[in-house]
């Protein structure tokens, strides 16, 4: 903005400050390590349901209730469609989740190190919270937690797995959370949960304030169709849709629609993909622990790691140089760690190629 350029900001723009998403680079030859995509591409069946659906009914508006896509979520899941809402990315789903649940007296609960969106969306809608330190190990204190909220809280907010660590939590923890907060709403964010993690979605029949949140970005490779959903009882949805009919009514378009159910159906391609991801996982992680990184253990499609002698912003720098692309945080406590995806055996065989060339004596 010029000197001269009056700034047409509301004070309230003006005041909040934006999530920074991933480099998503226009050169197509990187190694793209940096925003958790899935290497493979989609299901080749949502793919043609997408084409299909472009190719006919563009010019009118689609389902403003998405009503396909949460029956066939609904049925994956052993879920009525009304336990469930659809959303353009589970950004958004999330987004609404906020602004409809969380706006409380006392302060929403979140863990330091974590998905740094939920700050974002925290400040977005003015909404209190407080963050609980996880341990050195980046483990999130189960038992801290628990006794915050027990003494009043405005809600629980948890990626698990959790991100950026991978580290998940078995359900008997997130029951234990769902049990020391029943006036409020804990939201279970479940975007890697597919590549080893443990859902919640068996709960959900069994607690009214339980919303758990996926994606099909991540697991179904739908990342540039931008679809999310929650799964909760029918009083958490219904606010949801409230909420949603205050801000848009289509968040879904034709294709999406149609893709997302299609992706849901194919059940061989997902198994196959996910395992792939999660076997790449551990044999990356064994090459990485060989070249003196410390791994953390994770259950998502990525890994959190750092050397102990290499300084982290560094090596990002030093492999961006090399064309391989990986995500580093400033933030304090997470500023020596690295977040590398798993992508395809050759291009973690890059990774590694890279990472040989910068950490030679
Ligand atoms: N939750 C977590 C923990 C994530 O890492 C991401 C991806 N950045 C999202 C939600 C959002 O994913 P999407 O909007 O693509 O569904």
């Amino acid at each position: 903005m010029s000197a001269s350029q009056p700034s047409f900001y509301s004070p309230r723009l003006a005041a909040l400050e934006p999530y920074v998403p991933g480099e998503q680079p226009r050169i197509a030859s990187l190694v793209k390590l940096n925003t958790n995509e899935n290497p493979y591409p989609p299901s080749p069946l949502a793919v043609d349901a997408v084409q299909r659906a472009a190719a006919a009914g563009l010019e009118r508006y689609p389902d403003p209730e998405s009503l396909e896509l949460r029956e066939a979520v609904a049925r994956r899941h052993g879920l009525h469609a009304d336990q469930v809402f659809a959303g353009n990315g589970s950004d958004e789903v999330l987004a609404h989740a906020f602004f409809a649940f969380f706006r409380q007296a006392e302060p929403l609960l979140f863990p330091d190190v974590t998905y740094s969106f939920y700050r974002v969306y925290a400040q977005r809608y003015d909404i209190p919270c407080e963050l609980l330190p996880v341990d050195d190990g980046m483990r999130i204190d189960v038992d801290a937690l628990a006794a915050r909220a027990a003494r009043g809280c405005g809600g629980i907010v948890l990626a698990n797995p959790n991100a950026p660590t991978g580290i998940g939590l078995p359900l008997t923890q997130i029951e234990r959370l769902l049990q020391a907060c029943p006036g409020r709403v804990v939201l279970v964010d479940e975007a890697y949960v597919d590549f080893g993690g443990e859902s919640a979605l068996p709960l959900v029949a069994r607690y009214p304030n339980l919303l758990v949140v996926q994606t099909l970005s991540k697991s179904r490779a739908l990342a540039g169709l931008r679809v999310g959903f929650a799964c909760g009882q029918v009083h958490l949805i219904e606010a949801m849709t409230r909420g949603k009919n205050t801000f848009n009514s289509y968040p879904l378009g034709r294709p999406a629609l149609a893709g997302a159910v299609a992706a849901l159906q194919d059940e061989t391609w997902f198994d196959r993909t996910c395992k792939a991801v999660m076997d790449t996982r551990e044999g990356l992680s064994l090459q990485l622990e060989d070249l003196g990184f410390e791994v953390l253990p994770s259950q998502a499609n990525f890994v959190f790691v750092r050397h102990p002698q290499h300084d982290a912003g560094e090596m990002a720098a030093a492999l961006r140089e090399r064309a391989v692309l990986v995500r580093h945080f400033g933030a304090p406590r997470i500023a020596q760690y690295l977040r590398i995806s798993i992508g395809t055996r050759d291009q973690c065989g890059a990774l590694i190629n890279a990472l040989n060339g910068i950490l030679a004596p």
